[in-house]
């Protein structure tokens, strides 16, 4: 109901306070109800207009909007003049809206609509090869888990959910707390359906309606490849599920077994590769052991103490995809004995100058 209060204490936009004032006086006397000729209707209408005008703020806000009926054109969701109308107010006892749940999403009770389960943590290990390429795994973690059985809805398959009558299907209920501020209001989870608003009418035989059992599950891990020991994965939803909220977080904490010979840092991958001295004169072909399988790899001649061979893109993945290097890292063994023959060459290698 849009009105025109300044129409009806029939005065101008710009009336001054004591004009507004008079005005009212005026039009109060005119239609009070106790008199012969008087108008309950119109009474109502001009203590009301006078609530507004006579109100510096509401006065300020109602000319905002224009005149009463344009409010209501501007879309201004159903709050009209009424809204500012002190009488309405008296009438509910309260604020015209809602305190509980005002004070529920204040003082954290509110939090019931946005429950979460706990999140959880376990530990796997992986070899050093699992970790390079990555690796499904596989693991049994025992917790509260939606039940299969009826996919967390805790009704027998076929049967239906009907409103919950504790909370009228809110989730959440009013409790009234003392506190030395006064009385309190705030909103609390609903002990019956968990705060879903629903309760099976049939439960589900497999969970006893609740939605949620704690028994061993098994899941499945991928773990990305080039994963490097005490990373962390983190597998969204996977943790603790609870009746009416959203499940909590699974972290899958991650050791990697050593390799016996290949050593890692960041994407390359490291092997230490001993060689004869005589290879390391003459050159040669070596086999050695990658991730990859079996490589074969030529030592130039002349090759020294710490010289390196690469084999590119055979190392660690990284986050584009690229894998790294493999590096090779030579070092030369020296005979122990050498035999009688062995030493007269040697003597001759000496007279050459090398
Ligand atoms: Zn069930």
């Amino acid at each position: 109901m849009a009105k025109d209060y300044y129409n009806i204490l029939g005065i101008e936009k710009g009336a001054s306070k004591e004009e507004v004032k008079k005005a009212f006086h005026k039009m109060a006397h005119k239609y009070h109800p106790d008199k012969k000729d008087g108008d309950e209707a119109k009474f109502k209408e001009v203590n009301e207009a006078y609530q507004v005008l006579s109100d510096d703020q509401k006065r300020a806000r109602y000319d905002q909007f224009g005149s009463a009926d344009g409010a209501s054109q501007g879309g201004f969701g159903g709050f009209d003049a009424n809204g500012f109308d002190f009488s309405q107010f008296s009438q509910d006892g309260g604020f015209g809206f809602d305190m509980g749940d005002i004070f529920g999403e204040m003082f954290g009770g509110g939090r019931g609509r946005t429950r979460r389960g706990n999140d959880l943590q376990t530990t796997i290990n992986v070899s050093f090869k699992e970790s390079i390429f990555g690796i499904e795994k596989e693991i049994r973690v025992t917790k509260p888990s939606p039940c299969t059985t009826c996919k967390g809805s805790g009704a027998q398959s076929g049967t239906e959910l009907h409103t919950c009558g504790d909370c009228n299907g809110k989730g959440v209920v009013k409790k009234v707390q003392r506190t030395i501020l006064g009385s309190i209001a705030t909103t609390q989870v609903c002990d019956r359906c968990h705060g879903t608003g629903k309760i099976p009418k049939t439960p589900c035989s497999s969970c006893k309606g609740v939605g949620i059992v704690t028994e061993p599950r098994t899941i499945k891990v991928a773990v990305p490849a080039g994963i490097a020991h005490g990373e962390t994965l983190r597998l969204s939803g996977m943790g603790e599920a609870i009746v009416g909220g959203t499940p909590g977080d699974l972290y899958v904490h991650i050791t990697v077994t050593p390799h016996k010979t290949i050593t890692r840092d960041r994407t390359d991958l490291f092997v230490d590769q001993r060689i004869k001295l005589t290879d390391a004169l003459l050159g040669a072909t070596y086999t050695i052991e990658t991730l990859d399988g079996m490589e074969a790899i030529e030592i130039p001649s002349g090759t020294r103490v710490g010289d390196t061979v690469v084999l590119k893109g055979k190392g660690v993945p990284g986050h584009n995809g690229k894998r790294g290097n493999f590096v090779v890292k030579l070092s030369i063994t020296l005979p122990e004995k050498i035999s009688k023959k062995a030493r007269e060459i040697i003597e001759d290698l000496k007279k050459e100058g090398v």
